[in-house]
């Protein structure tokens, strides 16, 4: 917004009336006007409630650079479910990548015994090293999809890459944009043109608006809504492999009214404090976790320092389940 003031007026003094409603000003002085400019950033206030402070002549607002994901407050229907809004969190678990057929069914079926949702897992891994474990493809993807279904549970797995965009749309409920492609357009097209939601992860050095303008592309482009996922941001600390934002997550949900979940899993690096750190995101208004889980953390071929043992993650899960009273049991 910019405010402009009525000639004569006192600048400090509307400058000290506007920063006190929580505003973050900038001032100019333009020919005979003085103006303050309201930074994106700042608090939500109402324009009659500016347009009443002694001094200020006129408000004008700026247009959003986001519009779509501000139309779309609120919970994403996926396959049935919401995410977001007044509804309880959602559970997406399972482990960094999809590693065998018969190990994902056996997961998928005490993810289900647990009661979660959603059913995690990559078959195609984004890895720093191309020496690590990149994941089995294409019939990883139909492992997942036959354990989800046969459990009872939905699907959410990344796509890497916009030729796997189709097949990725088919077997996953949810299509899962990594941080390391949060920016990359072309994927963003791709993936959203098949019409499916989206789960946006937060790029590790990405401000908040370039992450709700990827969530603008995605909507732009076809997605059945976006659901976005903080996962931990680069810091200048190695104590925990990212810093979990949870100033984002509190923003994005109770300012901007959208749904986030969030990953403590890649946030942290560490299983230890993937219990207190759930919790706390919940508390600020996470609509849901991610949570990385194993039969054996030990083999894990990928993440197995963050992997939850599932008696672990069980545990956790019934901690989650008070954020429900709908479920709790
Ligand atoms: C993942 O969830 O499998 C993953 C690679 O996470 P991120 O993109 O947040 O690093
Ligand atoms: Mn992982």
């Amino acid at each position: 917004m910019i405010v402009t003031l009525v000639p004569g007026a006192d600048p400090d003094l509307v400058q000290r009336q506007l920063s006190g409603r929580g505003l973050w000003v900038r001032r100019y002085q333009v020919g005979q006007d003085v103006q303050f400019y309201i930074e994106p950033g700042s608090a939500r206030v109402d324009v009659d409630a500016l347009r009443q402070i002694q001094g200020v002549g006129s408000v004008a607002s700026v247009p959003s650079p986001h519009p779509l994901v501000d139309e779309r407050v609120g919970p994403v229907d996926v396959a049935g479910l919401a995410i977001g809004g007044a509804a309880g969190p959602v559970v997406m678990a399972g482990p960094c990548g999809v590693e065998s057929e018969d190990q994902i069914h056996g997961i998928a079926r005490r993810l289900s015994e647990i009661g979660v949702e959603f059913l995690r897992g990559g078959a195609f891994k984004t890895r720093t090293s191309p020496y690590s474990f990149q994941g089995h493809g294409e019939p990883a993807l139909t492992w997942l999809r036959e354990a989800a279904d046969s459990a009872g549970l939905k699907v959410v797995t990344e796509v890497l890459g916009p030729e796997h965009a189709p097949v990725v749309a088919r077997h996953a409920d949810v299509i899962q944009i990594g941080s390391r492609n949060m920016q990359n357009s072309v994927l963003l097209r791709t993936a959203s043109a098949e019409g499916r939601p989206i789960l946006l992860k937060r790029g590790m050095a990405a401000t908040i608006d370039e992450w709700l303008l990827a969530g603008e592309y995605c909507l732009a482009h076809g997605a059945r809504g976006v659901v976005f996922c903080e996962r931990g941001i680069r810091s200048f600390d190695a104590s925990t492999r990212n810093l979990l934002d949870l100033g984002a997550v509190a923003l994005l949900a109770h300012v901007h009214g959208l749904p986030v979940v969030v990953d403590p899993s890649h946030a942290t690096g560490r299983r230890d404090l993937i219990g207190p750190l759930t919790l706390a995101a919940l508390a600020a208004g996470a609509a849901g976790v991610m949570i990385e889980t194993h039969p054996e953390p030990g083999s894990s071929l990928s993440d197995s320092s963050q992997a939850l043992p599932l008696e672990e993650f069980e545990a956790l899960a019934r901690e989650i389940r008070a954020f429900d009273p709908e479920r709790e049991a």
